[in-house]
């Protein structure tokens, strides 16, 4: 190590079974080592997602998850240490940095040629590798990222997950385009907080959707032209209402069956409907000839390359994009913090802070 070693041991917070909240318990472990090319995190925030509940319920959804786990895919923090013979480049120790959670192997076909998203063994920090839940994480130097010295290390650990899969989702797989109309469903959720602001500023107007009265105000800040209550407004009716009849040129959806016939129909001809994320169960129906009549385009959008992740981390400093916090607790409070995520009033992220 290059730097002054921390104590030998740190509090994480780890689950041994799966279950109700009471079995995220608070541990004194090892402070893990970095490896060659590896470096080690003072963890300064790190930021909930709703795998994390899920991870916790069980059983496992990422394969390689394995007990006891700590969770936590979203970091911030300070570098503490390099590994033996790692070069850090602008990486080093005292650096501000947030981490890319996404570990691929960087050996098989697919990493190879630089589409790492689909590398069949890819790790993940938090996921399938230790996590952010902890006062130390240890993590791959090309995951580790600068933090420009006036932004907020804090609102760097929300940026990941739910950025990645926004930009990936509206960029990468759905081919947004200035000028055109997209439909965001659950605006107020953090991966439509991110796309929304994406796709406005790449010049698209933004119809977003929310649950209830309270939410309106809050995505309508962030920047939506358009926002639909859907406890009192009907979806497709407003949508052919603020379009002259004619629908979007896509659709955002991660929210699966309760939104996803709301997005087909709302659909211009030949409009495309990303689908990232099942919250609502796994299963749709639609008809086929509908579709394919409109020449509607389904599309799934996969995990991000390792590349997509610098540039769009340089966006989000560059465009002044906020991701909102709705509430911070301490490490040892992970039971509290998962409640509330759980009870699904949250408005923006919820972090921990070690
Ligand atoms: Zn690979």
């Amino acid at each position: 190590m290059t730097s002054t070693s921390p104590s030998d041991s740190m509090r994480a917070v780890r689950h041994h079974a799966h279950g109700g909240t009471d079995v995220l318990q608070l541990d004194e472990i090892a402070v893990p080592t970095p490896r060659a090319g590896e470096v080690l995190i003072r963890v300064e925030a790190c930021a909930l997602n709703h795998l994390d509940v899920l991870q916790r319920r069980g059983p496992a959804l990422i394969p390689g998850f394995a007990l006891p786990h700590t969770a936590g895919m979203d970091v911030a923090g300070i570098v503490e240490a390099l590994g033996p013979d790692t070069s850090g480049g602008a990486v080093a120790t005292g650096s501000r940095v947030v981490v890319n959670p996404a570990v691929p192997c960087g050996d098989c076909a697919p990493c190879r040629a630089g589409f790492d998203g689909r590398c069949p063994s890819t790790g993940v920090i938090g996921a399938t590798l230790p996590g952010g839940y902890a006062e130390y994480v240890v993590a791959p130097l090309a995951n580790v990222h600068i933090v420009p010295d006036d932004a907020d290390l804090v609102e760097a650990a929300t940026v990941p997950t739910i950025w990645m899969t926004a930009h990936h989702a509206l960029h990468v797989t759905g081919r947004a385009a200035p000028g055109e109309t997209a439909l965001i469903h659950a605006g107020a959720s953090g991966v439509s907080t991110a796309a929304i602001q994406l796709a406005r500023a790449a010049g698209l107007r933004v119809i977003s959707t929310v649950s209830s009265p309270e939410k309106v105000a809050y995505v309508d800040k962030l920047g939506a032209d358009v926002v639909i209550d859907t406890s009192s407004a009907d979806v497709v009716g407003t949508v052919k209402d603020v379009t002259a009849g004619r629908g979007v040129d896509l659709v955002i959806d991660h929210v699966g069956p309760a939104t996803f016939p709301a997005g087909l129909f709302s659909l211009a001809p030949r409009g495309r409907l990303v689908f990232l994320g099942n919250t609502t169960g796994n299963q749709v129906q639609f008809d086929l000839a509908y579709a394919y009549h409109f020449g509607l385009q389904l599309l799934g959008s996969d995990p991000y390359d390792m590349a997509e992740f610098g540039p769009m981390l340089d966006l989000y400093w560059a465009s002044g994009f906020v991701t909102p916090i709705d509430r911070e607790y301490p490490l040892a409070d992970a039971a509290a913090a998962h409640e509330h995520l759980e009870s699904r009033r949250a408005m923006g992220k919820v972090v921990l802070r070690p």
